[in-house]
Parts: structure tokens; C-alpha cells; sequence
């Protein structure tokens, strides 16, 4: 960071010893660690076929806790070879998995619903090490969304007639699924569950720094009898994603990611026939009027942007306030900033964990530093941050132009940028104004502003009077540079299935 922006952050940070709601500030609470200890194996190998193999590349990488930049483990960076056995695997195992009856398939997905939930602290534990996201998240938000995604899933198996509107379907084929790090398990359940359902066969890459969780749930499917092959878990950076990606066995090609990467994928995958669905990046618009319940909005903006370090493909990272409240609003998300704790992911009362990785880190810096310098107003709230690890203090940013950067640019980290509007019309052309169309939010009392604002909003996905609500009966994904395709819902599984003529590929 510069030094001018540096002074500039600091200048706006209010005292810690004064400043907040309570007397007792957030870092002074006693620690609440999390009890569970779990055991992790020094080295992971790769998934392929039903079995461990060790990677025919040779190639290792480390992941590490980004809280302390402990190494956690060394893991397999699959090769060319590898990701040609996986995807051979799961070739051979389509053979009897797409014959399979549909109520066999639905019953090993609830196996694995049931064994998710069974070692669901394990598995919160172990997301929260490898990826720094506060345990009460992992705990109470994305492992029950996990095995709800499998819960749901398999009660469609059998029933897949009631998706496709009484045609008959048959599976698409052998799936690449990539995925990054920002919800590793809950993606990797968002991808499998339905291409299982559907019958296909999957080679799933989670990202670099993410990869214990994934594998752990290979161990599940191992512990529930996946027959060998359905299911392949293939770890390593870009590199052997695209190598998957591009693989002339691949029918199907599932990508959750950042938008430049996901229009490198559909340029290769472009003329191959293969089936494609993003689901890209996102500048969300949360916005708030005159009318709106404000203690509520408060607390929606602060899941918004705070949920997982910001870390949100459909993070509400753009404030919109109508200008008759935006002082006193302002004033008081600062106050309640202040009470956000910051600090050991692994315990429980931290509401911002650790920022994913040094480069992440870097990233979110180097947005900052823009916005002072194009002449936004930073705050950021107080208390230290831990030493070593790494960090970012949840970060506000108001005076914004809409052509700044850190109005217009994915910062994926724990920044807001505030702007204002001064009716409906200007709120959604403001908030339409953006490449992305991932997700948006809506706070006001009256029902038919609601309903008009989001029938007005060009976004996949539009939360009234709430916000980073999710359900796998609702489908989820993007317009415009957000992506295509959807996920959840019966929209979801219709992307894992070929309805009516053969002729298709
Ligand atoms: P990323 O760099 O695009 O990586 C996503 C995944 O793709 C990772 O597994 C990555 O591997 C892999 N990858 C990288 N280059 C590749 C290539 N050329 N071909 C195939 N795979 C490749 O994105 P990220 O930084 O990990 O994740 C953050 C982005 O994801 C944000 O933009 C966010 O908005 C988006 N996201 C979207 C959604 C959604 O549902 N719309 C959900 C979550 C995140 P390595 O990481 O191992 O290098
Ligand atoms: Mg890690």
C-alpha cells in the first residue's frame, strides 16, 4: 500500500478504545476456540477410478492455513497423464452409471447427504484451516447448504420427468467441473449432486488453496460405495484445470470462476460441441430506500459485503442509498462496523476470518490504494489485525463516482463502495450500470417498489428485503459477463441433461 493511502485509511479509522455501541470492544471478547482437533494426512493424493493414485506427474504443491501460513499439507498437481486417467475413468464408469436405476442413484446420494452431515464439524473444521473462513460460517452456512444440495438432489433422481416436462432425458455425459475457493465444498456439492442425479460422471478440480475439503468428500463417496469412477477429484492450479477443460472426453463443462478465465474456457470450448455453463464474477448492487426498515438493512448491507471476507461472487459490494438517509445511514453501518470481530477463524464468535491468500490480499490492497487515489473517502474499522496470516479490516469507501475503480472492477475482499440515488429510475440505471449481472438486493416497506425494482434490475438473482439467502430449489447464476446457466432449481439439472431427439451430442 502507498504511504499516501496508507495516511489517508488511518486518518479515518476512529479511536478503538472509543468508538462503537458497547463498552467492550469486539477484540476484547475471551477467545471461544473450536474444540475439534483434525487429523490431516502430511500428503493427498489424487482421486481417480475409486482409488488414491499418487499423481503420474510427479508434481506436488503445499496448501497452507492462510491464518497463520502454516503448511497444512503437500498435495498431488495432476498432469497431462492424470487428467487423461480421470477422464477415462469416468468415461468407463458412464457405461452402467447412466443405466443405473434413477432410484439407486438417488439412494447413494442421500448416503452421502446423511455421511456429510455425520461429519459436518470435520469438514467445518478442515474449510475453515485450509481457507480462512470464520467456523461459524462454515459450521452453520455452508456445510448444512452441502448436504442440502445432496438431500435435494437425490429426490430428484426418479423424478426427472417433472423437470423436463414429461420428455424423456438421458445424462449428458462425463462432466469437467472446476470450481474456486471461495465456497470449495459447498461448489463442489453445487457441481456433483446434480450431474449425479442426472446420471453423468464427474472429474471435479477444486482451486490451489482449497483442496482438503474436496477430497475429504471422495472419502465420503468411497465410505458410501460411489461405484469407482463416478466420481473423480483430480487437485493442481490453472493449469490442470485447463488441461481438463480442454480434454476431448469431456462432454460437459461446469466452470465457477472469474469471468476472464471463464471466456478463455468458452473460446477453447468453442466448435467442440461440448456443453458449457459459468458462473462468473459479480458487482452486486445493494439498494436501500428512504422507506426501508434500516436496522434490518443494516444488517442485510453487513451480510452483503462481510459474509466470508467478501469473498461473494454475489457479495453486495455496491451500497446504493437514497440521498435523504445516506449521512445517517452511513453513520450508523460505521458504528455497527465496528462491532465486526476480526481475527482466528477458528474461533467462534470471529465474524471476519482470514483473506484466502497472499495474492487475494495483494489484490484487495492494490483496489484500495485506487480508490483513495481517484478520491473516494476510505474508513476502515479498528482493532489490530494478528501478525502473521492475512488480513483485511472490513473497509468502507464513500463519495464514490460511478466511474470509479472501486465502483466498477470485482474487488472479491471486504470493501464497500457507498453511492447515492434519488429515485427508483436513477437507482436502477445506476445499478444496471455495470458489465456483470450476478445478483442484487432490494430494502424498502413497499411491496410494489419491490416488485418493480426487481423486475427493472438485469441481474440472475434478486433478494427483497434480505440478502445472501440461498436454497437448492431456487437456481442461482448470472446475465451478461456473470455468466450462463444456472444452478440449483430445475433450471440447474436441465444443464446436466439432453432432453428428446438423439441427434444432440
Ligand atoms: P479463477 O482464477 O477463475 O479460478 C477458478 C478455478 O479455475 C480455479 O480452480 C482455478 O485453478 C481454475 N483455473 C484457473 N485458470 C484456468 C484455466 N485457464 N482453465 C481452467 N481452469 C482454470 O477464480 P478464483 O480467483 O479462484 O475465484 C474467484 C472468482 O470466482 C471471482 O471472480 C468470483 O466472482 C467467481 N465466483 C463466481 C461464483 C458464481 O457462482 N457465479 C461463485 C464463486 C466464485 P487455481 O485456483 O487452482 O489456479
Ligand atoms: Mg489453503
Amino acid at each position: 500500500m502507498s504511504p499516501k493511502a496508507r495516511t489517508a485509511i488511518r486518518m479515518t479509522t476512529p479511536d478503538p478504545g472509543t468508538a462503537g455501541a458497547t463498552a467492550l470492544a469486539p477484540w476484547d471478547y475471551a477467545p471461544a476456540p473450536e474444540s475439534l482437533k483434525v487429523a490431516i494426512a502430511p500428503e493427498h493424493q489424487l482421486f481417480i477410478g475409486g482409488d488414491w493414485v499418487k499423481p503420474a506427474s510427479k508434481a506436488w504443491f503445499d496448501t497452507a492455513n492462510p491464518a497463520d501460513e502454516t503448511v497444512l499439507s503437500r498435495v498431488a498437481e495432476a498432469g497431462e497423464r492424470d487428467v487423461d486417467r480421470a477422464v477415462g475413468a469416468a468415461r468407463k464408469a458412464l457405461k452402467s452409471w447412466r443405466k443405473t436405476a434413477p432410484l439407486e442413484r438417488g439412494k447413494l446420494l442421500f448416503r452421502v447427504a446423511r455421511r456429510i452431515q455425520e461429519r459436518s464439524r470435520e469438514l467445518a473444521v478442515l474449510e475453515t484451516m485450509d481457507g480462512g473462513k470464520p467456523i461459524k460460517e462454515s459450521r452453520d452456512v455452508d456445510l448444512p447448504l452441502v448436504a442440502a444440495h445432496f438431500f435435494h438432489h437425490a429426490g430428484w433422481a426418479d423424478k426427472l420427468r417433472y423437470a423436463t416436462g414429461g420428455d424423456e432425458s438421458r445424462p449428458v455425459g462425463v462432466c469437467a467441473q472446476v470450481i474456486p475457493w471461495n465456497f470449495p465444498l459447498l461448489m463442489a456439492a453445487w457441481k456433483i449432486a446434480p450431474a449425479l442425479a442426472c446420471g453423468n460422471t464427474v472429474v471435479l478440480k477444486p482451486a490451489e488453496t482449497t483442496s482438503l475439503t474436496a477430497l475429504r468428500l471422495a472419502e465420503i463417496f468411497q465410505e458410501c460405495d460411489c461405484p469407482p469412477g463416478v466420481v473423480n477429484i483430480i487437485t493442481g492450479a490453472g493449469e490442470t484445470g485447463r488441461m481438463l477443460v480442454e480434454h476431448t472426453g469431456v462432454d460437459k463443462v461446469a466452470f465457477t470462476g472469474s469471468t476472464s478465465v471463464g471466456k478463455r474456457i468458452a473460446a477453447a470450448c468453442a466448435g467442440t460441441g461440448k456443453r458449457l455453463t459459468m458462473e462468473l464474477g459479480g458487482k452486486g448492487p445493494h439498494i436501500v430506500f428512504a422507506d426501508a426498515p434500516i436496522d434490518q438493512a443494516i444488517e442485510g448491507v453487513v451480510r452483503g459485503i462481510w459474509f466470508n471476507q467478501g469473498h461473494v461472487c454475489c457479495a453486495g459490494s455496491r451500497l446504493f442509498l437514497e440521498e435523504s438517509i445516506a449521512d445517517e445511514f452511513i453513520a450508523r453501518l460505521r458504528e455497527r462496523m465496528q462491532q465486526i470481530r476480526v481475527g482466528d477463524p477458528l474461533d467462534k464468535n470471529t465474524d471476519l476470518g482470514a483473506i484466502n491468500s497472499a495474492a487475494q490480499l495483494a489484490t484487495i490492497r492494490r483496489y484500495c490504494e485506487a480508490g483513495v487515489r481517484e478520491g473516494a473517502e476510505c474508513f476502515v474499522s479498528g482493532g489490530p489485525l494478528p501478525k502473521k496470516g492475512f488480513w483485511h479490516a472490513p473497509t468502507l469507501f464513500t463519495g464514490v463516482q460511478p466511474s470509479h475503480t472501486v465502483a466498477r472492477d470485482e474487488i472479491f475482499g471486504p470493501v464497500l463502495s457507498v453511492l447515492t440515488f434519488r429515485t427508483p429510475a436513477e437507482a436502477a440505471s445506476r445499478a444496471n450500470d455495470t458489465p456483470y449481472g450476478l445478483s442484487a438486493g432490494v430494502w424498502t416497506s413497499k411491496a410494489s417498489k419491490a416488485y418493480e425494482m426487481a423486475r427493472q434490475l438485469n441481474a440472475g438473482v434478486v433478494w427483497l428485503n434480505c440478502f445472501n439467502e440461498f436454497d437448492p430449489a431456487s437456481p442461482f447464476g448470472g446475465v451478461k459477463e456473470s455468466g450462463f446457466g444456472r444452478e440449483g432449481g430445475k433450471q440447474g439439472l436441465l444443464a446436466y441433461l439432453r432432453v428428446g431427439g438423439k441427434g444432440e451430442r
